[in-house]
This record gives C-alpha cells, structure tokens and sequence, in this order.
C-alpha cells in the first residue's frame, strides 16, 4: 500500500502510534520499516516534496569501505537491502538503482599509500573480507584512467551508488503510512519523562513514540532534552557536470591526498572539490550558498589523480552545484536508538555524509527496536548514549575523504614505504 500524501486542506490525524519528524532518505527509511512492522506512522514533512533538502544533494555513494566492525556491518546490510529493494518493497519496478561500479580509494603519496594499505589490513580484520589493497603498479594496470604517479590504492567491487529518486519513489509506493508535508513539527511534548505527543503548526498529534530524522534540524527539536547527541553542522557541496568521454563503468573514485571524490553518472561525471577549510555554520538554513568557483575547483581536483579529466574538462558543462549541511557528530557516525532520558523518544541523525548509505539499515534496525522485535544496544558504535556515558570516542578515519591529512595511525618509518608502494 502506498504513502498517503497529506496536503494542509487534510485534517491532522488525532493520534498515531508513531511520529517520524523529517520525510528525507532517513526518515522515510524508518517510516518503511515502522510500517511493515504493523505500526500506524504519520510522518511530518515542513517542505512541499519529501527528500527535498539534504536527500536530495548528495552524491549518492554507497560504500562498505569504514573501519570499525559496527560501521562495516551496517553498510554491507544496507548495501545487501538495496540490492534487493524491489523485493523488499514489493514493486519490481522500484529498484535503488544500485550500481556496483566499485569504489576506488587511491593515493599518489607514500603517506596515503601506506595508509591505504594499513586501512585494507585493518578493514579485513573487521570483518569487510572483500577490499583489496594493490601497489602503484598492480593499480595503475587494472585502472588505467589513474595517474603514472598513483602509489597505492584500496578497491572493493562491491561498492558503488544508487539512484535517491528511485529509492524514495520506492518508499512512496510501498509505505502505508501519512506524509503531512508543509507540516512544521515544533516541538515533543513530554509529560512524566515520556512521550505523549508532537506539536506542529496545524495542532497536536498524540503519539508514545516520536523518531527524530530532521537532519541538519535535529538539534532544535532535541535541544530541550538531557542527553541529546551533540551535532555540528558542515557546509557540503557536489558539481554535476554534463560531459563526454568519461567511462561509464568506472568506480566511484577518491583521491585521498586531496580528498575530491568523483563518479560517472548518466550525463557525465560528478565531483565533490578538494576540501577547503571545513566550514562550519552555527544555524541551519534550507540553502546554504555554494562556492562561485567550485566547478572549476572540482575539476582541478579531480584530474590530478585521473589525468583524462582535464581532457573532459575542455567540453564539460557545469549543470548544478548542490549544497547542502552535513550534520555531524562527534565521531562521524549517526546516533541511532532511544534517548534514555526520555520514554518513546528516538532518534535517527547525525548522518553526516554517509546518509544516503547508512539509511536503509538504520531504519530496518530502529523500526526492530521500537517495535520489540529487537534490542538496542547501549554499547553500539550508534548508541546516542555514547557521547554522554564517558566513552572515549575516536573519529572513524575517513570519514571525510582525506586520508593523508587525517589517518590517526601513524605512518611506517620511510624504509618500508618504497617496498610497500611499489
Ligand atoms: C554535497 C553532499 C554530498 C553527499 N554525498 C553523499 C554520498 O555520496 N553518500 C551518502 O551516503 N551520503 C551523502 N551525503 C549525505 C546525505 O545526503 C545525508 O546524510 C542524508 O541525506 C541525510 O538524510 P536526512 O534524512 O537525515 O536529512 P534530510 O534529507 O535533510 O531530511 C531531513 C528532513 O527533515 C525535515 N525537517 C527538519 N526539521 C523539521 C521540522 N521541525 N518539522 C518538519 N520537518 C522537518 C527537512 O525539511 C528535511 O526534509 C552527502 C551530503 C552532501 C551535502
């Protein structure tokens, strides 16, 4: 059964057993499952059109590339659900579109290589048994869009994107579920240390149980709540440029030296340019500003590691620049599960730049522990009590793509480089 899309002439349900706040990739991921768990959803959306905001800007990786083994195992579930989306939703005609080009992490620096290849090692132990790590030459023969100076490389095949519209047009059509857009949630309202319901512009929605998946936004509606995971907001940006000659088959690709990302997509490539300062922004707004110059940044970033670029570059046209923020906590991962101050009040955020990938199995895992068919965890990676509990929390590395600037290991002293780089 599909979404019921409310408009404002809609009489607000009185009550519901669940209320998601937040119609993007997270949220709707959630509302699926709460749904096939036989529980009554109402979703709240302030925007006209649900995955509209941060859903709708991102570069659409997906990757089993992470380090810890709670990370690792999350995105080879997601991966794995959106492989088989269409079953999952019941329409064969709504697949994700997934695309397993292949994810390409390479380095033209002794130090990016080495930490490449101490990441592979590191990844294999945790349980991602399919990444590869291959020397300069071992890469530069299998892909050979890469620079003659490309030290070390980490390659997983089954790695690659999806398409977002799909995936929510999958969602659409396969949850019974309300989506209220237009429909600006201010506030939980909590009476006795629980949950009793969620205000909004258009009046009152009863509810014991109330999901959080606001994105960039979360922070306002947690704020009155002890425990809340701390959320920083990141200024991101991805160019889509149409353009000829770039293979269609060729692996999502980083250069971790400088941190651009690129992938091909259906007119020509995308390119996320080599970080700048990250820039941090105090307050969340709808349309943060991209860059003037970021098109010919991102090109300039992504040739130095695929030289063929600047070839492309000669006819591509820039088509958009999409912005968006990046909610991130602490230590790069989401905070998925109950607040423990507060019964019934749960929260799916903080996805930073992995939300398109990590979504899917957030909600299938949230949707188990709401509805009793699973535990949480209070020991999880994803635990939001985790940044309250005095755990010490490392950034998982590579959480911004830039290896070489921001491996917390150490690199191996010069003499085992040139053997291990090839
Ligand atoms: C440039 C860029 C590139 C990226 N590339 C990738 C990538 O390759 N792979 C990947 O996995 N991820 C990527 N991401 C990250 C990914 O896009 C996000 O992690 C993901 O979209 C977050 O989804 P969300 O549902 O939490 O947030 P959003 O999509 O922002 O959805 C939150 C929704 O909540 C609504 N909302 C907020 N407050 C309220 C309220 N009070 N009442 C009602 N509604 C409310 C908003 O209007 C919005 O629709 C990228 C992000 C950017 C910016």
């Amino acid at each position: 059964m599909q979404m019921h899309i409310d408009s404002r002439l809609d009489s607000l349900p009185r009550s519901v057993d669940v209320v998601v706040v937040g119609a993007g990739i997270v949220g709707l991921a959630a509302a699926f499952f709460l749904a096939k768990e036989g529980l009554g959803v109402a979703i709240l959306e302030k925007r006209r059109r649900p995955a509209d905001l941060t859903s709708a800007r991102s570069g659409e990786g997906v990757r089993a590339q992470w380090e810890t083994p709670d990370a690792i195992a999350l995105m080879l579930r997601s991966i794995e659900l959106y492989q088989r989306f269409a079953e999952l939703t019941g329409r064969e005609e709504n697949t994700a579109e997934l695309s397993r080009c292949g994810y390409l992490y390479a380095a033209t620096s002794a130090r990016g290589a080495i930490g490449l290849a101490d990441r592979v090692a590191r990844q294999r132990a945790n349980g991602l048994s399919d990444v590869s790590y291959l020397t300069g030459a071992e890469a530069r023969r299998r892909f050979t869009t890469l620079s003659e100076t490309t030290r070390g490389v980490a390659f997983r095949a089954g790695d690659g994107t999806v398409v977002v519209d799909r995936i929510v047009a999958g969602y659409l059509a396969a949850t019974p579920a309300r989506l209220l857009t237009q429909t600006l949630a201010h506030g939980v309202c909590v009476r006795g240390g629980a949950v009793e319901g969620v205000e909004t512009d258009r009046g009152k929605i009863a509810t014991r149980t109330c999901v959080i998946a606001a994105g960039p936004y979360a922070s306002a509606l947690l704020e009155p709540f002890d425990g809340a995971p701390p959320i920083s907001l990141v200024r991101g940006q991805i160019a889509c440029f149409g353009a000829e000659g770039v293979p269609a088959d060729h692996p999502a690709t980083v250069d971790v030296d400088n941190g651009t990302f690129w992938r091909p997509d259906s007119t020509g490539l995308r390119i996320t340019a080599p970080a700048r300062d990250a820039e941090t922004v105090a307050t969340p707004i709808d349309d943060p500003r991209p860059d003037v110059d970021y098109p010919a940044r991102a090109l300039a970033g992504a040739r130095r590691l695929c030289p063929f670029i600047a070839g492309v570059a000669k006819t591509a046209v820039a088509r958009a620049v999409h912005c968006g923020l990046y909610a991130v906590t602490p230590d790069g991962l989401p905070a998925i599960g109950p607040l423990r101050t507060v019964d019934g009040l749960f929260v799916n955020v903080g996805f930073g730049g992995l939300g398109v990938m990590a979504s899917i199995a957030a909600g299938e895992r949230l949707a188990a522990v709401i509805s009793g068919a699973g535990a949480h965890d209070p020991m999880s990676a994803f635990a939001p009590e985790r940044f309250h509990d005095g755990r010490l929390l490392s950034a998982e590395p590579m959480t911004v793509n830039h290896l070489s600037g921001g491996s917390a290991h150490a690199p191996p002293p010069a003499s085992e480089i040139e053997e291990r780089t090839g």
